[in-house]
């Protein structure tokens, strides 16, 4: 039994969650539950065809689509997309696929105000965050505002079979890295740890699972489910280190965000492991694991995700701008992310060695 927090504060945020096989039939009634028949329909290029399949459920006169969206949401990309939200007067926007096409239409809300209706077909999460990163001149600025949280989820875990081994593996340990640094939060909460576990949980005995036979429903829906609760997370408590890091390497290095998490998640529970010492009791619980960074370390190797930044493209001369970079404006983290041990730590991130207990 957890001890209980003697005061906290807990948000719940507002979303109405339809989950289920074969759901995303259900798409053209809940656009009619906001009064909505106009959609545009947002996906990235390789899954424009999902976007398709969704439009035929509208009249095919007042629904459009735009199949551009893209990686950490560039601002020219949604400057065309506000153009054709113009062309088509939609009354709400409905997004198919990962973080990117859901970065676009929380983009294209907190232009519009218009409601959104998200059908995930990652782990990533962001379709229950009021979080939207958007890139322009290069430079990805990330805020917070409830204007950019869909209105309605719908995960229909078959749009989720096609989502490739090593990407499924990659982009759950990206959900996994919400819910671990959710229960090391300065503002944590009881409701949201309980989420942080279950979420943990599902996806570490989902992803070994999806991994060996990625078409078996029941491990993608046990995998969608704990994507879901650690979504939640991010959407509720504040993040740190971990999450701080990938940012600055997504953005200095253009490395792919789901991988760079896989990879950094056990170094940092390894680097936080003495100063948030029952985070990390319930981490290794869910894990069912001896410590959290050990069993983060065997999930993320028995997945075979990517094990070095190296691999993943980024610059060994790198690691200098990324210290100064972390250090600069640090999220509030259990331990303090001082140079030394930063610098140990992500040498050894680069190299593709285990995580350590760096001094
Ligand atoms: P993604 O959306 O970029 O998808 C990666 C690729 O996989 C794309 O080509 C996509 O079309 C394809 N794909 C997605 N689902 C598929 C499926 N089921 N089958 C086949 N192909 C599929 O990747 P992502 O990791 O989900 O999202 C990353 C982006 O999301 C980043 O920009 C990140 O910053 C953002 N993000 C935001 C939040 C938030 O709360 N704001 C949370 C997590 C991630």
């Amino acid at each position: 039994m957890n001890a209980v927090a003697t005061e906290f504060v807990y948000n719940a945020l507002p979303a109405r969650v339809i989950f289920g096989a074969g759901r995303r039939s259900e798409t053209a009634a809940e656009a009619a539950r906001l009064d909505c028949t106009r959609p545009l329909i947002v996906t990235t290029r390789e899954q424009a065809a999902l976007g398709d399949a969704i439009a035929q459920q509208f009249d095919p006169e007042s629904t459009h689509r735009f199949a551009d969206a893209t990686m950490h949401t560039p601002w020219d990309v949604t400057a065309r997309a506000l153009q054709a939200v113009d062309r088509a007067h939609a009354d709400c926007v409905i997004a198919i696929g990962g973080g990117s096409a859901v970065g676009l239409s929380k983009a294209i809300a907190l232009q519009t105000d218009l409601p959104q209706i998200v059908l995930p077909t990652t782990y990533a999460g962001s379709e229950v965050t009021p979080i939207i990163g958007e890139t322009r001149d290069g430079e990805k600025r990330t805020q917070r505002t409830l204007k950019v949280l869909p209105e309605i989820v719908i995960y229909d875990v078959e749009l989720t079979l096609s989502l490739p081994v090593a990407m499924s593996a990659a982009s759950g340990l990206n959900a996994v890295a919400h819910a671990v640094e959710a229960l090391y939060a300065m503002d944590g909460n009881p409701i949201t740890s309980l989420m942080a576990e279950e979420g943990i949980a599902s996806l570490a005995a989902a992803l070994p699972e999806v991994a060996r036979a990625p078409e078996s429903i029941d491990a993608r829906r046990t995998a969608q489910y704990g994507a879901w609760l650690c979504g939640t997370c991010l959407a509720s408590v504040g993040m740190g280190l971990h999450h701080k890091i990938c940012h600055v390497l997504g953005g200095a290095f253009d490395l792919p965000h789901a991988q760079t998490h896989a990879i950094m998640i056990a170094h940092v529970a390894a680097f936080n492991a003495d100063a948030a010492a029952p985070a990390m009791k319930r981490i290794a619980r869910a894990l069912n694991a001896e410590h959290a960074w050990t069993g983060l370390h065997d999930l993320a190797a028995s997945l075979g995700v990517p094990r070095s930044l190296e691999a993943i493209g980024m610059p060994e001369a790198g690691i200098d701008h990324a210290i100064d970079l972390v250090t600069r404006n640090a999220y509030a983290n259990p331990r303090a992310p001082e140079s030394r041990p930063l610098r140990a730590m992500l040498e050894r991130a680069w190299k593709g060695l285990p995580p350590a207990l760096v001094e």
